[in-house]
């Protein structure tokens, strides 16, 4: 069989064979008689523009990103713009301002920016900024360097004119009091995703009706975080790939994980070597499986937009889900996933 009919029966039982998985790893194969064993993608075929974004709730981002592709706007605009809601939204507890705080009560943000000339910028660690994903693209466009992170970040986004704010809101301030008071009770932080589905990192990947990809990612990242963690979502290739010759990636989830794999450039890399976007998710997320002996208690989700306009989603665990605009149409779904 060749390398591009490679198909995931036959990569799991190689799998199987030399490491020995637990039998919950077949659990998708059953779910699907395709000769490739791969999750079908059943949507009508795409027309340009089309905005691929984690997590159901970011509808109202994919609206602003589409009036500007609308319009013909740039991918890169268009992305940019759409983070943008989320990160203003104080009800969102794990994006920009309303975050959830590290244990020291500091609200800090990750984001990362890249657009179809393989240009990119992002911050990590950044305090006080509401909009963490324009200082990722300030850092991209104005600067020699790709990443600034914590107090150098924050000085850089003062100098570029914006404006230094308060980010705890009083219900997030609450939520940290009581993680405090339980704390002690604890023996290991909880990672995110366990017990709470509805929403999380915002990963926004856009394709202009001029067949140009740009993507970008902003969290606050693993609640309750030690001051200093940095996830997935800032890191170029990790949280975020674009490839416009091939394909975008994002990702949502346990960020150590997916920096672990360098998730969303194995993405990339998987649609470059003839994999569709949604195969390549699916053999990320295999790939993590393969790795990680606690992965049935763990949550990463990666989702890919094809050159072409064709989709992937896939997650580690159940309660992934992604807001689509395509075809002129708003939608919600939640991704199949690995451990069914
Ligand atoms: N990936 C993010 C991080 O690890 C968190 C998330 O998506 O929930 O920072």
């Amino acid at each position: 069989m060749s390398n591009n009919h490679f198909s995931r029966r036959t990569f799991l039982q190689s799998s199987l064979a030399a490491l020995a998985l637990p039998h919950t790893v077949l659990a998708n194969e059953h779910k699907t008689n395709q000769p490739e064993y791969f999750e079908t993608n059943t949507l009508a075929p795409a027309t340009k523009p089309i905005i691929l974004t984690t997590w159901e709730p970011n509808v109202p981002a994919n609206k602003a990103a589409a009036a500007v592709l609308e319009r013909g706007g740039r991918a890169l605009d268009a992305i940019e713009k759409g983070v943008r809601v989320t990160e203003a939204d104080p009800k969102d507890t794990s994006v920009g301002y309303g975050g959830l705080p590290d244990r020291d009560g500091k609200v800090t943000l990750d984001a990362s920016i890249m657009d179809e000339f393989g240009n990119c910028g992002s911050v990590a660690a950044l305090e006080h900024i509401m909009h963490p994903i324009s200082v990722a693209r300030r850092v991209m466009e104005k600067t020699q360097h790709v990443m600034l992170a914590g107090d150098g970040a924050l000085a850089f986004a003062l100098k570029e004119g914006f404006k230094r704010e308060n980010l705890l809101t009083p219900y997030a301030k609450s939520e940290w009091k009581n993680w405090l008071k339980e704390e002690s009770k604890k023996k290991k932080l909880e990672p995110p995703h366990i017990g709470k589905s509805n929403h999380d990192t915002i990963g926004m990947l856009a394709l202009d009706t001029h067949g140009n990809l740009s993507g970008a990612c902003s969290t606050s990242g693993w609640a309750f975080k030690l001051h200093g963690r940095v996830g997935d979502s800032p890191i170029i290739g990790a949280g975020l790939y674009v490839d416009n010759e091939v394909g975008a990636a994002t990702s949502s989830g346990l960020g150590e994980l997916v920096i672990k794999v360098v998730g969303s450039f194995l993405v990339t890399e998987f649609m470059r070597n003839g994999k569709t976007p949604q195969q390549a998710c699916e053999l990320a997320v295999e790939r993590i499986a393969r790795k990680q002996p606690d992965y049935k208690e763990l949550q990463v989700g990666f989702l890919a937009l094809g050159k072409n306009g064709d989709i992937g989603a896939f997650s580690l665990t159940k309660g992934f889900s992604y807001a689509l605009y395509r075809n002129g149409e708003h939608t919600t779904h939640e991704a199949a996933s690995f451990v069914a």
